[in-house]
C-alpha cells in the first residue's frame, strides 16, 4: 500500500488542500478561501483532522506557500509567512499549528520550490537534477532544484524580483510592483499587463503587441537564469502562461538574446522540450505540496 500524504497549496487567494499518494491518487480534496489566518488554518486543519479519522495519521504534510517565508528551521520563525504585504498574513505562523496538532513530518517550502519539486517526482522534470519552475500569475516566482536539491541559502530565490533592462521608449509603463516598479513582477505579471494595456490579460487577443513584449520580459529573464545556473530545463507555469502562443515567442526571444553563446543541444536542437509548461498543469501547485509531504516523510529526515 502506498503511503497517504497531505499537501497544501497555500495562496493569496485560496489554500487547496489534498490528501492522496500521487497524480493518479487524489483522495480528497478541498478549496478554502484564503482569509484570515485563524480561520483559513483553522479551516485546513479541520479537513487533515477529518481525514486523519478517515485514514489514520498522514505519512507527512507538505505546505508550499506564497511567501516571503521563513525556511530555516533553526530561527524561532521557521513556518512563518514574513513581510507579505497581505492584511493580517505578516508574520503569520502557518507551520506552526499544523505541527502541534498533527504530530507527523511537515515539510515547508515556497509556493514554486514546492512544484518544482512536484514536477521532478511526477511532470516535466522526471530524471533532473537541475532546473526552475517559474510562475507568471499575480506575481511572478521561481523555484530552483540545483544538484538535486532545492535552493534556499539566504532566504530563498525571488527571481520575479529580478531587474531587466527596460526601455522606457519602447515601454513607458512605470511598472507595478511595490517595491521596485519596473522589476520582472513589476512589468510581466498578469496584473502588469492588465494596468499597462488597460484590459485584463485573458481579455488581450493573441495578435495584440502585448505579448511580444510579454515574450521580450520573460526571455530576458530565462537569458539570465541560464547564464547564471545552468538549468536542464525550464518549466513555465502560472495564468498567464495559459497563452499558449506565448512558448514560441519566448524561445525565439531567448535564443536572439543567449546570440549563440551557450553551445548546448537543449538549446540549439530540442528547444521545444528545454522550454516547457508544467507537466503537472494547473494541479503543479497542490501536487507540489504533496511532493514536499513526501521528502518530509523520507525516513531520515524527520519533521
Ligand atoms: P495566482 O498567481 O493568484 O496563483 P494565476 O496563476 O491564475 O493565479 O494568475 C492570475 C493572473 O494571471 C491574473 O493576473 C490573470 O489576469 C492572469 N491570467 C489568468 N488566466 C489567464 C489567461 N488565460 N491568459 C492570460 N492571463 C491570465
Ligand atoms: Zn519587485
Amino acid at each position: 500500500m502506498k503511503t497517504l500524504l497531505g499537501g497544501i497549496e497555500a495562496g493569496g487567494t485560496k489554500f487547496v488542500c489534498a490528501v492522496g499518494t500521487g497524480p493518479d491518487d487524489i483522495r480528497a480534496l478541498v478549496r478554502i478561501p484564503t482569509t484570515t489566518p485563524e480561520v483559513t488554518i483553522g479551516q485546513a486543519l479541520a479537513f487533515f483532522q477529518e481525514q486523519t479519522r478517515q485514514h489514520g495519521p498522514l505519512a507527512g504534510l507538505g505546505i508550499a506557500s506564497f511567501g516571503p517565508v521563513e525556511l530555516h528551521p533553526d530561527s524561532p520563525a521557521y513556518g512563518f509567512i514574513t513581510s507579505t504585504p497581505k492584511p493580517g498574513w505578516r508574520n503569520a505562523d502557518l507551520a506552526g499549528p499544523f505541527r502541534r496538532a498533527l504530530d507527523i513530518p511537515i515539510g515547508f517550502d515556497t509556493d514554486v520550490n514546492g512544484a518544482a519539486l512536484g514536477e521532478k517526482q511526477w511532470g516535466a522534470a522526471q530524471g533532473l537534477d537541475t532546473f526552475i519552475y517559474l510562475t507568471v500569475g499575480t506575481g511572478i516566482g521561481g523555484g530552483a532544484l540545483i544538484n538535486g536539491r532545492l535552493v534556499h541559502g539566504l532566504l530563498h530565490p525571488e527571481m520575479g524580483h529580478f531587474r531587466p533592462p527596460r526601455d522606457a521608449k519602447a515601454d513607458p509603463f512605470p511598472g507595478c510592483c511595490p517595491f521596485h516598479g519596473d522589476c520582472f513582477e513589476g512589468l510581466a505579471s498578469g496584473p502588469a499587463l492588465e494596468k499597462r494595456w488597460g484590459q485584463r490579460a485573458e481579455s488581450l487577443p493573441p495578435e495584440h503587441p502585448a505579448w511580444a513584449l510579454e515574450a521580450h520580459y520573460i526571455a530576458q529573464a530565462l537569458a539570465n537564469y541560464i547564464c547564471i545556473l545552468s538549468p536542464q530545463r525550464l518549466i513555465l507555469g502560472g495564468g498567464v502562461m495559459a497563452q499558449g502562443h506565448l512558448f514560441p515567442q519566448v524561445r525565439a526571444e531567448v535564443l536572439r538574446l543567449l546570440n549563440g553563446y551557450i553551445q548546448a543541444p537543449a538549446l540549439l536542437e530540442h528547444l521545444d522540450s528545454y522550454i516547457v509548461p508544467p507537466g503537472l498543469g494547473d494541479r503543479a501547485g497542490v501536487l507540489g505540496a504533496l511532493a514536499l509531504a513526501l521528502d518530509a516523510a523520507r525516513p531520515g529526515r524527520g519533521g
